[in-house]
């Protein structure tokens, strides 16, 4: 029997996949990577019976990269990354080991369809899957078609199965557009964040960014919010005068006029026009005109409508409201998220789509009048061929979807059934008046019917008091008139849905990467979101746009970044060569990068007014070695030190705190040592900031601190406070943690591995001799007088820490605390650990100075 494997984009879409096409028949298992299952039915395919295997990816299965030296930002000029630097595609997620997988699960199958994510990612997952499962299944016989791909918008019974009837092909052009825009952003991004990074961090100690990213249309986002922040900035207030004039009928209230001349600049023609008007008492009806006007219903909901309604209305982030809408999309309750149609088609069930909502009692009453009276046809939008607009797919409540979930379906569901509703309908009614020879005017809506803005309320006509009635030469008592001194007023930062607007205008960012781009510039601290969704452009944001509009303006402008998205979509469509593009688009940004490079100076003019010089920040901390003077810390993200004397900087761990060690020195170059802590219940360690940047000795790695230091004599080196191999990892070494009194405690150099012991000892020290059984060094450790918990009032016992029968119930080896809740999963349990320490003896731990040996080589 033949068997044919399918694969989805995520396991919970392969898991609703397989239970609507095995009718709930299929079984299922885990796969080997722990994180896919496979789901096996029985059925037929072109008339043959079969085996099906369902299975899926977790999103892409590989990511490109630059090949081995290529990634160290110290030995390659980034020049060489636009075409000398070869690249590679990688595991996206080595962990998950999904080639293995996917090809254990392949060979032996004799047909796959492709069940990726109907869009260009899904369809550049489709060729990762096929290059990774092709080699190991059956050899087709003959030409026979093997690869299969099937196409569909939503997770329901009749669109998963109306796909399987009707198998296509996957669209190579579209997986290649996915590759070149993947490789253009690499290229790119990498040579110009990696020169600028490197160039003003080496002089600025308040720059606050550990990264200063290029992004060929991150930057051109940024650049929109920055332009606006000028004109903000630039903005002069000018004062203007407008006539204000109050009038009343009879008993009724006063109406308040609108001047027809709207404002003057001017405050003595202002006071002349109301002097003017002020001689007469009377104001006269020249003309009553009532129109029925309509507001439109919306078209159909598409991605970016989306993602601005629920910023705007709803207070949503792109990034997060994507992430909302993906997980309705997998659980079937809504087509697929990503699409930049709304048009329907001729033959979308839309009858059916509402049939489903009319229980929902906070749209029933409209759903049902809808129903009985007749839809509307919705308006005509454009239609991208990808798939339907955003449209509830099936019924829901409030309580399984949960807050955010309930809030983004609800918006979906009512933008839906306002979209095959009627217009809202409204009577506008103006009143012109005279006044002296001044002309005036109001106006105000009457509601004919609400039609649509009955199920989105919030667009509904706001309700007004009504109109006097009233006719031509009827004549009002003028109550009041005055000038009104009022102030032009600036423009106010975008919001995000201002700015998907002008991405979506400029042809900047797809559906898919908008929020990618909005959410990156402001991780990166270059725009902070404020209130109403707001964003505010930080100094570093301004100062790197305004940069870029000195040196090259095309850098910051959506232009090329728009051309280029042409080209990617030409790539799509098959009208245009890939390589063409790609060697095309490198060429232009490598000429760009040189001229960049050699003219930084006029954008680092700009950072120097901006930004404090590396030397005048910071406070002075530890002396260097070289020249004992003080060094400074830098505590701006990314922390380090720096000496003026010797005009070096220093790196140091990071997401940390540090202060001073004991003014005890490095005994290899003599810089003073400083202790890191990551808080209260974490890790500390000493470490010389010159070692940890240029590690001493061969088998040392960078950013290491003294708890890894294989220094033979050094006395906060691991030879000196090292006690046995730890408890959890392989290779990693419990050391005392000399800084940890009177709540003593030994911490791994390599997991995150901690073991409390001897609480109120005031001292204890690692010894010279080693356990008999264990081959662990041994501790002494002396107790105050009052608090001693050893027996007979003792102070004072050494020993070893996993063997010896007087310090067990003193060493919590069970508490071992693991930070990293994964550590705890799958296999790795400690080792034979039955009890505190006696599981020890089943593995020898490794001598500690084994780990030195390296250094005597
Ligand atoms: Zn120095
Ligand atoms: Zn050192
Ligand atoms: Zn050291
Ligand atoms: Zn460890
Ligand atoms: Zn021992």
């Amino acid at each position: 029997m033949k068997t044919v494997l399918m694969v989805a984009e995520k396991p919970s879409l392969a898991q609703s996949i397989a239970k609507i096409l095995s009718k709930g028949s299929c079984s299922s298992r885990k796969g080997l990577n722990g994180a896919c299952s496979v789901h096996e039915y029985m059925g037929t395919f072109s008339g043959q019976s079969v085996r099906f295997k369902m299975t899926s990816v977790c999103g892409h299965v590989m990511s490109l990269d630059f090949i081995g030296k290529y990634n160290n930002w110290d030995k390659v000029d980034p020049a060489e990354l636009f075409t000398k630097a070869p690249t590679e595609k990688k595991e996206a997620n080595p962990k998950l080991n999904m080639v293995k997988f996917l090809q254990v699960e392949a060979k032996g199958c004799d047909y796959v369809v492709l069940w990726l994510d109907c869009d260009k990612e899904g369809e550049n997952i489709c060729f990762e899957v096929l290059d990774a499962i092709e080699p190991v299944m059956n050899r087709p016989y003959g030409s026979e078609q093997t690869v299969y791909r099937a196409k569909f918008s939503s997770i329901t019974d009749t669109d998963i199965w109306a796909a399987m009837t009707k198998l296509g092909e996957p669209n190579r052009n579209e997986a290649l557009s996915v590759d070149a825009r993947q490789e253009l952003d690499l290229r790119i991004g990498c040579a110009f964040t990696r020169f600028q990074t490197k160039y003003f961090q080496g002089k600025y100690g308040n720059l606050d960014s550990s990264l200063i990213s290029f992004g060929p249309c991150q930057t051109p986002t940024l650049g929109f919010c920055v332009e606006r922040h000028d004109k903000i900035q630039s903005f002069k207030p000018e004062t203007y005068w407008v006539i204000q004039a109050k009038v009343f009928k009879g008993k009724e209230s006063p109406l308040t006029l609108d001047w027809d001349r709207v404002r003057v600049f001017d405050r003595e023609v202002g006071q002349m026009f109301v002097n003017m008007t002020k001689t007469s008492r009377e104001a006269k009806v020249e003309s009553v005109s009532k129109k029925e006007k309509a507001k439109q219903r919306p078209l159909a909901l598409n991605t970016v409508e989306m993602l601005r309604v629920a910023s705007s209305s709803l207070g949503m982030g792109p990034q997060h409201t994507m992430q909302i809408a993906e997980r309705l999309y997998t659980q079937g309750y809504i087509s697929y998220p990503r699409t930049e149609t709304n048009h329907y088609h001729e033959n979308f069930d839309l009858k059916g789509t509402l049939r489903q909502q009319a229980n929902n009692p906070f749209w029933a009453q409209e759903v049902k009048a809808l129903l009985s009276e007749g839809l509307n046809r919705p308006r005509k939008g454009a239609d991208a061929g990808d798939h339907p607009p955003i449209t509830p797919m099936r019924a829901a409540s409030e309580g399984e979807l949960g807050s955010d979930g309930w809030r983004l379906y609800e918006y979906i569901v009512r933008h839906f059934i306002a979209t095959v509703s009627q217009d809202c309908k409204y009577l506008q009614t103006t009143i012109s008046f005279i006044i002296a020879s001044e002309g005036f005017s109001c106006s105000g809506k009457t509601l004919i019917s609400p039609g649509f803005t009955e199920v989105m309320p919030w667009l509904g006509i706001p309700l007004e008091e009504a109109m006097p009635v009233c006719e031509r030469g009827d004549v009002f008592t003028v109550e009041e008139i005055k000038l009104v001194e009022r102030q032009t007023s600036p423009p106010d930062y975008l919001t995000e849905a201002d700015l998907i607007t002008l991405m979506e205008k400029h042809g900047i960012g797809t559906d898919a990467s908008i929020p990618v781009h909005i959410n990156n510039i402001s991780q990166r601290n270059y725009v902070t979101v404020e209130n109403g969704r707001k964003l505010k452009p930080t100094n570093l944001g301004i100062v790197l746009v305004h940069g870029y509009y000195k040196t090259d303006a095309e850098l910051v402008l959506p232009t090329i970044r728009g051309a280029v998205e042409k080209q990617l979509n030409l790539i799509a469509q098959g009208k245009v060569n890939y390589q063409q593009v790609l060697q095309h688009t490198l060429d232009i940004f490598k000429r760009k990068f040189h001229y960049f490079f050699d003219t930084i100076a006029s954008m680092d003019e700009l950072m120097e007014v901006t930004f404090s010089p590396i030397a005048a920040t910071g406070k002075p901390l530890s002396r260097c070695g070289k020249c004992h003077r003080f060094m400074k810390y830098i505590q701006a993200k990314p922390s380090r030190l720096h000496c003026a004397g010797c005009d070096e900087t220093y790196s140091l761990p990071q997401n940390g705190a540090i202060k001073l060690y004991k003014e005890l020195r490095c005994p290899l170059d003599e810089f003073e040592l400083v202790l890191w802590t990551s808080g209260s219940r974490g890790k500390s360690y000493p470490l010389c900031p010159y070692c940890f940047s240029n590690p001493p000795f061969r088998d040392m790695k960078k950013g290491m601190g003294c708890n890894e230091c294989t220094h033979p004599s050094c006395q906060h080196s691991l030879n000196s406070l090292g006690i046995g191999q730890c408890v959890e990892c392989e290779g990693g070494v419990l050391v005392l943690d000399p800084t940890s009194g009177p709540k003593w405690k030994m911490s791994c150099n390599r997991c995150n591995v901690m073991v409390h012991f001897f609480e109120h000892a005031h001292r204890v020290q690692v010894a010279q001799e080693s356990c008999e059984a264990c081959e662990a060094s041994l501790v002494a450790v002396d107790f105050n007088k009052t608090r001693s918990p050893l027996p007979d009032g003792e102070t004072q016992h050494s020993g070893c820490v996993f063997c010896d029968p007087v310090f067990q119930d003193l060493v919590e080896l069970k508490h071992a605390t693991m930070r990293h809740p994964s550590m705890t999963r799958g296999g790795g349990a400690r080792r034979g650990g039955r009890g505190r320490g006696r599981g020890r003896r089943e593995k020898k731990p490794k001598d500690k100075m084994a780990a030195l040996a390296a250094y005597f080589v």
